[in-house]
């Protein structure tokens, strides 16, 4: 008779397990056939694809794993999102003034994403940040609308400051952000240099501080900006330079990923009390500029909790709106040009790199003897023993035995009073005894401790075929969290616990805290490998900082990159391919010469052929296999 399977896994539990709704954002979903599925909005409703059969299509094109794929679509929806969060807040609270968004190159300077910003953007006048000559240079040749602003924070030399004021004299809305007092002379000398008024934005530091990693960049000790004394030197040598009409915007940043909504209230009301008396003190302002700083979910958690944030977009923008208005309109101050620099969130969900699983380390006894030689050492049978003894009241107890046994065969091993195969049993016995006492414990968590820590030391090991120091470097320099999970196959059950393991040969490079509502969880549920099958895990919302903070560790190079549009009509298309670094690539930027690296190793293959090692043919297939190598990606191929 069949037996009917209660509790069958669906793609519904996956997408619970993994959290996808709490951090996906609308954007990424689970389809019922268990693929992670993209979505965005299209002119007649929502499109939808499936990124398992991107990549596999990548794949046919030559565009291997580890690959990054960018979505045309989320970056362009997010952009819109936050243009019109604004303007329905403004227009929801009589707001007077209008937005206007810079996206901060620095977040992703990828000509691609800049060149989208520029593109979606123009409808809503969105600007560009840069904090350096190259950004400037970006952002003159891809901002068309002269709606847009471009504001210029970073240090600025004479050769910064002309290109922006000629700019400005062609029509571009150029502001130089002041952010040392030493730049005030520089602007001044060149602006009567070339006759081009300047507009001057000066950077103060307030005292607000705020929670989360970047809290260094608020408060007295932040080392960009202006002090309040700084500002009104600043306010007093315009006024003498009869410049004080040239000061239109007042700037602060209190440092990227500001989880609660109160910290961004309390620096908008600082903010517009300066403003406020900026006004007063005769500056001709218009432009208050709130800088980075809105969160993303990346947990899911909707918390004041690190990676997370208490806020939607919408009352992000309702609470700025409504404390400008409350701030100013006492003054009758007539309400400001509201910038935000918002790059995190601008960004982050448009792209997901996505690797394939190489091979597993699992933590499972290997073969056991159905009975123990009774020549065996006393540790042996002791650790045999706990096996049947184990029980739910004394898993404490069994635990600590067990290590105590194992700990003092090592020793004897190390004394040379045991053997090698006498030593492998024991580790084998021990891990049965570990996987005991885990499957205890699972019914009766509350009664064991370390059942957290049991579960990590018998947890696999998913080697992944990228570098986390290339691909994700803030997992690496800052505990960033990630949503990383399988991109397919999620209507099956996840048996596994694993950690992730990259492949540079770094201790470091490794993911081993993931994604949860309630903490973070220390090892993720994986499918077990199929045989002749790619396992693929995708990680989400890496589309800020990680592309150019990432480094050559091992000499991996960039990954191929897909951007892809999903189309109205259905499906999507490939807009750009970029082929990763070759190796001659990473090997040119570590100084090597490709070509002279060819040649002398074609003397030495030259040398074995007249010492008889190998035959001329043989030479030239190892030549062949040398120059395929160069030609060949960094990352494993198969
Ligand atoms: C980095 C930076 C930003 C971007 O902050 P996000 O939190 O990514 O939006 C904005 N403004 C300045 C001055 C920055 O340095």
């Amino acid at each position: 008779m069949n037996k009917i399977v209660h509790h069958a896994w669906a793609a519904s539990h996956s997408a619970e397990l993994y959290g996808v709704n709490d951090w996906g954002a609308g954007y990424f979903g689970v389809s019922p056939e268990g693929d992670v599925t993209v979505t965005a909005d299209g002119l007649k409703g929502p499109l939808s694809v499936s990124l398992l059969d991107i990549v596999q299509e990548a794949r046919e094109r030559g565009m291997d794993t580890p690959v990054l794929v960018r979505f045309e679509n989320l970056l362009a929806q997010q952009i819109a999102r936050l243009n019109e969060a604004f303007r329905g807040a403004m227009k929801h609270c009589g707001y007077q003034g209008e937005y206007r968004g810079v996206f901060p190159i620095k977040v992703n300077q990828q000509s691609h994403v800049i060149e989208e910003i520029a593109q979606v953007g123009a409808k809503y006048g969105h600007g560009l940040e840069c904090g350096s000559k190259p950004e400037l240079i970006i952002a003159l040749a891809n901002l068309e609308s002269r709606d847009a602003c471009i504001v210029c924070n970073g240090y600025k030399d004479e050769e910064f400051i002309d290109l922006g004021l000629q700019a400005l004299k062609m029509g571009y809305r150029v502001f130089f952000v002041i952010e040392t007092p030493s730049e005030l002379p520089i602007i001044l000398e060149r602006s009567r240099a070339l006759g081009i008024s300047p507009l001057i934005g000066a950077r103060v530091k307030l005292s607000s501080m705020v929670g989360g990693h970047w809290n260094a960049s608020s408060g007295d000790r932040s080392i960009f900006g202006l002090s309040i004394a700084q500002l009104i030197t600043l306010v007093d040598d315009l006024k003498r330079e009869g410049m004080l009409h040239c000061l239109q915007l007042l700037h602060y940043h209190l440092g990227s990923q500001i989880p609660n909504i109160r910290d961004i209230r309390t620096g908008v009301i600082e903010a517009c009390q300066v403003y406020v008396d900026l006004v007063r003190e005769g500056a001709a302002m218009g432009y208050l500029d709130l800088g980075g700083g809105l969160a993303v979910d990346y947990d899911g958690s909707k918390t004041n909790y690190m990676h997370s944030r208490n806020y939607t977009l919408d009352e992000y923008c309702a609470d700025i709106v409504d404390v400008v208005m409350t701030t100013l309109d006492p003054h009758t101050i007539p309400h400001p040009t509201i910038i935000t620099e918002s790059g995190r969130a601008t960004v982050a969900y448009s792209s997901v790199l996505v690797f394939n699983v190489l091979d597993v380390a699992t933590f499972e006894p290997g073969p056991l003897p159905e009975v123990l030689d009774a020549d065996e050492n006393q540790m042996i049978h002791n650790l045999g023993d706990l096996f049947g003894i184990a029980n739910m009241r004394n898993l404490q107890e069994c635990y600590n035995d067990a290590l105590f046994y194992r700990d003092e065969l090592r020793e004897l091993f190390k004394r040379g009073q045991v053997n090698l195969r006498s030593r492998s049993l024991a580790e084998n016995l021990f891990l049965k005894v570990m996987h005991r006492l885990l499957s205890l414990a699972e019914d009766a968590p509350k009664g064991f401790k370390e059942i957290h820590k049991l579960k990590e030391q018998l947890s696999d090991i998913y080697y992944c075929n990228f570098s986390l120091f290339q691909s994700l470097p803030d997992v690496w320099a800052i505990d960033q969290i990630f949503p990383v999970i399988p991109i397919h196959r999620l209507d099956e059950n996840p048996t596994r616990q694993a950690i992730i393991a990259d492949i540079t040969c770094d201790c470091d490079g490794k993911i081993d805290k993931f994604v949860d509502m309630h903490s973070t969880r220390r090892t993720l549920p994986l499918h077990p490998l199929k045989e002749g099958e790619e396992y693929y895990i995708g990680a989400f919302l890496v589309g800020a900082y990680q592309e150019t903070l990432g480094d050559l560790h091992n000499l991996f190079g960039d990954t191929n990159v897909v951007s892809v549009r999903l189309s109205e009509e259905g499906g999507y298309e490939f807009v750009h391919e970029i082929q990763g670094d070759s190796i001659a690539d990473v090997l040119s930027y570590v100084e090597y010469h490709p070509k002279e690296m060819q040649d002398r190793f074609r003397r030495v293959a030259e040398l074995a052929v007249r010492e008889g090692r190998i035959t001329a043919n043989e030479r030239l297939k190892v030549m062949n296999a040398f120059s395929a190598s160069m030609r060949g990606y960094t990352y494993y191929e198969k």
